[in-house]
């Protein structure tokens, strides 16, 4: 039988614990104020900053939404991310990216203060996930991860865990991360050869590949955790993940798409927002 690794049990979890922070920042007087920063209507985004915006609701985070046009240009950008940054009552600033085609991406990051970093994408951010130092924030979806493993308790010290998928956003740091918990890390690739075999002798699998279904039977084992990052949607309008819809059954623990990791990245983000808060009473 397989255990599904439901999102909505570690978000709600997680949920608690930034209750009662929040609560203690408000009685020093602290409101903590999360920053979206939109530029364009790309659907992905519009998504997500609706559910961010739900989820801090709940929570008691109050959300500024600055949306920009796609013609409003790296300029304009640039003069929001410096009020944001300068703004004491904004904690953190999420930078929708990828920017529309004509903006400097790597311009526009250098210009988000590291501890109001709470999507991790500084320099100084990556380079913790990198260095293991813990410095800046972790990028939220990779954080997810090891948040749904450490809630269900999934044993990673001394395990093999294979991530398929390297980009900055996802693969990379949680690789790096599972290293820092003492897992024996494969990242895997498009160009990796002997991806199924690779797969199935893994303890802990995880993609993130953006390929709806490319994980089917081959890579799976009874013996396995699987996290499945990706999200898609088929031809009937509902949504599916980079593991084919029979892997239940077939593993040991599985994220379900709708309902795993994406379930928990918001409210991973909302942490971050009460940590940046909470790092700045206790400076002054
Ligand atoms: P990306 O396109 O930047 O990276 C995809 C990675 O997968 C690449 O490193 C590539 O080498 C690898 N890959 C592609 N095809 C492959 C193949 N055939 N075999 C092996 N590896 C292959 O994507 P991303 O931003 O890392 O996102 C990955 C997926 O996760 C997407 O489906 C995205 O929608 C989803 N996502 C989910 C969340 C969430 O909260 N659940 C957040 C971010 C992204």
């Amino acid at each position: 039988m397989t255990i599904l690794l439901r999102g909505a049990e570690v978000a709600s979890a997680l949920g608690e614990s930034i209750l009662q922070r929040i609560g203690r920042l408000k009685a020093a007087g602290i409101f903590p104020r999360l920053a979206v920063v939109r530029t364009g209507e790309r659907p992905d985004d519009l998504s997500y900053e609706r559910g961010v915006k739900k989820k801090a609701e709940t929570l008691g985070i109050s959300v500024v939404c600055e949306t920009l046009s796609e013609a409003a240009g790296q300029l304009q950008l640039e003069a929001v991310l410096r009020r944001l940054g300068s703004d004491p009552s904004v904690h953190g600033i999420l930078l929708f990216r990828p920017l529309p085609e004509g903006y400097d991406e790597d311009a526009a990051r250098a210009l988000l203060p590291p501890e109001k970093d709470v999507d991790g994408i500084t320099d100084l951010s990556l380079t913790g996930v990198f260095d293991g130092s813990g410095r800046g924030f972790a990028p939220c979806t990779a954080q997810a991860c090891m948040e749904i493993l450490r809630h269900f308790s999934i044993p990673l010290s001394g395990r093999r865990a294979v991530v398929i998928g390297r980009s900055l956003v996802v693969g990379k740091p949680l690789a790096m991360l599972l290293l820092g918990q003492n897992a024996t890390v494969t990242l895997c690739h498009s160009k990796s050869s002997d991806l199924p075999a690779l797969c199935q002798e893994a303890d802990i699998l995880i993609a993130a590949t953006g390929k709806r279904a490319l994980v089917d039977e081959r890579f799976l084992s009874p013996q396995q955790t699987v996290l499945d990052v990706g999200i898609h949607v088929n031809e009937e309008g509902k949504l599916c993940g980079d593991v084919i819809p029979g892997a239940n059954g077939l593993v040991s623990a599985l994220t379900p798409v709708p309902g795993g990791v994406g379930a928990v990245t918001t409210t991973v983000l909302l942490s971050h927002v009460v940590q940046a808060a909470e790092a700045l009473s206790e400076k002054v």
